[in-house]
């Protein structure tokens, strides 16, 4: 193989001429005046001489020194010149020969020159003449010796080529005009498990995969329109049969093999170079990742950016052929107590197990998506009418029949399907799939493990509310909830004294939702039990960080809803969080409402003084806007009065104002601590403060804010706000 030489490395022509190299020279003659006078003659920078006087000693000089040139006289007294000229043929000497004769012999000349004599000068000869001639063969002998170098530095270099090609660790190839391997080197034979020679002469396409054979030929093709430049391709090479099956992914590099000159756009295309790197690994790497993101781990199912996907393409599908497609949402019931009950891997068991039923009893074009947790997507790309959506959905719920085999023993399981179709219950990706969401809720809502139609007749605030209580079921499960806090404020002792934890609800759409929104859904769905005892861990668990922090004077105040009273063992969800918290209960207040008081005194009332037992405070909250009997106040042992922000509103400079001033003499007469809540300018807390209400809740100090923020705002309140 010949591979090109961008830059030869050998050195500048010019230094080939010059005379400065060192030249030997050996005078044969056997006239002594004459080996003594042509030194001189000929004398030149570099130039050194040696002579002798017969073939004998000129062949013994010869046999242990190398000269560049010799002057060679033809008649020498024991033979002639051309018997020197002989034993260097027979040694494959590289000396230039001058042969020098008195014969005018022409014969003698033309002897000399044909067994290797360079030139032939004839005495007489005139010693420019002679000095011409020198000139000559040395100029020769130096240009023969710089050719020697520079082939023998072309071997090395070929040399050293020839290595790296056949050491490369990436497949090197060359092709000829025809697109046959005319060489390849032996990184084939591992990487295709072939022998080089097989593969040698057969078409570069017989070890192209045959779905890229028509890419290739296209790579074969470009050569000639490349006009000299490199091009690259990826391609699947296959190995052949002999060598087992399976293929190997290439990044293809090559450069195209011009007739003459490898000038651009120069000469016939001769074929092409090609540089082949096995890219299986990164491809296979490639392969995974992409799957994964759009894959669900654990089922292996696709997630909800491939289900949108392929549900926005069936939508334009659909359109184009006027049809009709459903999506369906399948929710399992009460999967949430499988992981509660049995952990986790159990609960990702079953899911599995569950997904396989549902792709069992799907067909093949459907697309079975996992959304998260137990919730799951189907798009029926091809319905005719409702019915079929119905008939899938019946499917579905039968798969589900047979009860599962766990570990525990079997497990029974339903699921609630909601159904939308295109385009009667919607035109795009998402709504398709909320209105389906929200048929599901229904499900849920009445009794579960059956399916149901979008209803389209339900108005859009039935859709939001049902939307709402959907969402806020996801709540908890998802980490949405965030409590917030508000600073109390003693004027008297000039620092917070207490902090009232408020909560929020981060929606994924809607954004930060109040509690006036949502608490009241909470209640009406059986919720609330969950959340309190939510609010309730995350406030104790604050409390502990600030008493760590030194804060150990710090009440926290929560509120509590009429349901926690209830159902549910209120008092002993609050001694177990005290504890698993390691708070005092005096630093504990439960807010309740005057409303709670009336509705089931006796109960209410009894828990109430269990609580104030255990040690924790109690304080009626919005006091004097519900039906403030105080005989209640008798009965329940509340330690504290919050005073309705209502009322701090309505106080409008330093007169008296009634209500407050009865409400503060009820704190007093029952020995009762008092908050005003709704505090938002200076006077109206100059104003309390006379009217003998020391603690102050309100915008005016801070707005409820997450914990870090009133940390930070208790290390530094603003100026002059405690004084
Ligand atoms: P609330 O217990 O009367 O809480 C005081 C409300 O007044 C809070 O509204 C607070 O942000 C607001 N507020 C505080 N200072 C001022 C002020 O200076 N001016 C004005 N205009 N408002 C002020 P928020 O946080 O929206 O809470 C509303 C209600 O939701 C609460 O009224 C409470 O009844 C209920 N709630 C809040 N968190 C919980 C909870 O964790 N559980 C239960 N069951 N109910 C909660
Ligand atoms: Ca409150
Ligand atoms: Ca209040």
């Amino acid at each position: 193989m010949v591979i090109p030489v961008e830059k030869p490395f050998f050195g500048n022509p010019s230094d080939l001429q010059s005379e400065s190299q060192p030249s030997r020279i050996l005078i044969v003659d056997d006239d002594a005046p004459l080996r003594r006078a042509l030194p001189q003659l000929l004398a030149q920078d570099g130039r050194s001489f040696d002579a002798c006087a017969s073939v004998a000693e000129a062949v013994a000089q010869l046999s242990t020194t190398q000269y560049d040139l010799i002057l060679l006289d033809y008649r020498l007294p024991d033979g002639t010149g051309l018997a020197v000229l002989d034993w260097l043929a027979s040694r494959q000497r590289e000396e230039a020969v001058i042969m020098i004769s008195g014969e005018d012999a022409i014969d003698a000349a033309i002897g000399a020159l044909r067994r290797g004599a360079d030139d032939f000068v004839r005495k007489p000869y005139h010693v420019a003449q002679l000095q011409r001639a020198v000139q000559g063969a040395l100029h020769k002998t130096s240009l023969e010796r710089a050719n020697r170098e520079m082939s023998q530095q072309l071997r090395a270099s070929e040399r050293l080529h020839r290595y790296l090609v056949e050491s490369s660790p990436d497949l090197i190839f060359t092709l000829d005009a025809d697109g046959m391997f005319s060489y390849l080197n032996p990184r084939v034979e591992d990487l295709l498990g072939v022998e080089r020679d097989r593969l040698l002469n057969r078409p570069f396409l017989s070890v192209v995969m045959p779905e890229d054979v028509e890419r290739a030929q296209r790579f074969l093709r470009t050569p000639e329109k490349a006009g000299g430049g490199t091009f690259n391709a990826e391609l699947r090479l296959r190995r052949p049969l002999e060598a087992g099956s399976g293929h190997v992914t290439v990044a293809l590099k090559g450069i195209p093999m011009l007739g003459r000159g490898i000038a651009e756009g120069q000469g016939r295309y001769a074929g092409l170079y090609g540089v082949a790197r096995d890219i299986s690994e990164r491809k296979r790497a490639e392969e995974i990742i992409a799957f994964q993101a759009y894959h669900d781990q654990l089922t292996r199912l696709p997630n909800r950016v491939l289900f949108k996907d392929r549900l926005e393409l069936a939508i334009a599908q659909a359109q184009r052929r006027n049809g009709s497609l459903a999506v369906m949402f399948v929710d399992v019931d009460r999967f949430k107590l499988v992981n509660d009950s049995y952990g986790h891997a159990t609960g990702d068991l079953l899911l599995r197990g569950i997904a396989h039923r549902l792709t069992s009893a799907l067909r093949r074009g459907d697309t079975l998506a996992r959304l998260g947790g137990d919730e799951f997507t189907v798009l029926l790309p091809e319905i005719d009418d409702l019915a079929d959506a119905e008939i899938a959905a019946r499917k579905v719920l039968a798969a589900l029949d047979t009860p599962f085999a766990l570990e525990h023993g079997e497990h029974r399981v339903t699921a609630s399907i909601g159904i939308s179709v295109f385009p009667r219950h919607g035109t795009n990706a998402e709504t398709l799939t909320q209105h389906a969401d929200i048929a599901m809720y229904q499900v849920k809502r009445s009794g579960k493990n059956g399916f149901r139609l979008f209803d389209p007749e339900l108005s859009g605030h039935q859709c939001a509310r049902i939307k709402l209580e959907h969402d806020l079921r996801r709540a908890l499960e998802r980490s949405e909830f965030e409590l917030y806090f508000q600073p109390q404020v003693s004027l008297a002792q000039r620092r917070v004294v207490g902090m009232e934890a408020l909560l929020r609800w981060n929606h994924p759409t809607n954004g930060l939702v109040g509690p006036d929104i949502f608490i009241p859904i909470a209640e009406e769905m059986g919720l609330i039990g969950d959340v309190s005892l939510w609010v309730m861990d995350r406030a104790c668990a604050q409390l502990a960080e600030w008493r760590r922090d030194g804060l150990v004077d710090l009440t926290v105040s929560l509120n509590l809803s009429t349901h926690d009273f209830e159902r549910g063992d209120i008092v002993a969800s609050v001694r177990d969080c005290l504890q698993r918290h390691g708070v005092p209960p005096n630093r504990l207040e439960l807010e309740i409402t005057e409303s709670m008081m009336i509705q089931d005194a006796t109960r209410v009332a009894q828990k109430v003084q269990q609580l104030r037992e255990v040690g924790v405070g109690i304080a009626i909250d919005d006091f004097g806007t519900g039906y403030s009997a105080l005989a209640y106040l008798q009965k329940f042992p509340v330690s504290t009065l919050k005073i309705d922000r209502s009322f701090v509103r309505d106080i409008d400079g330093p007169t008296t104002n009634p209500v407050i001033c009865a409400i503060a003499g009820i704190a007093r007469g029952f020995g009762l601590q008092l908050v005003a809540e709704g505090v938002e300018r200076p006077e109206q807390a100059e104003t309390l403060k006379a009217l003998g209400c020391d603690v102050m809740q309100g915008f005016h100090y801070s707005r409820p804010a997450p914990a870090a923020a009133i940390s930070a705002w208790m290390a530094r309140p603003p100026h002059g706000l405690l004084n």
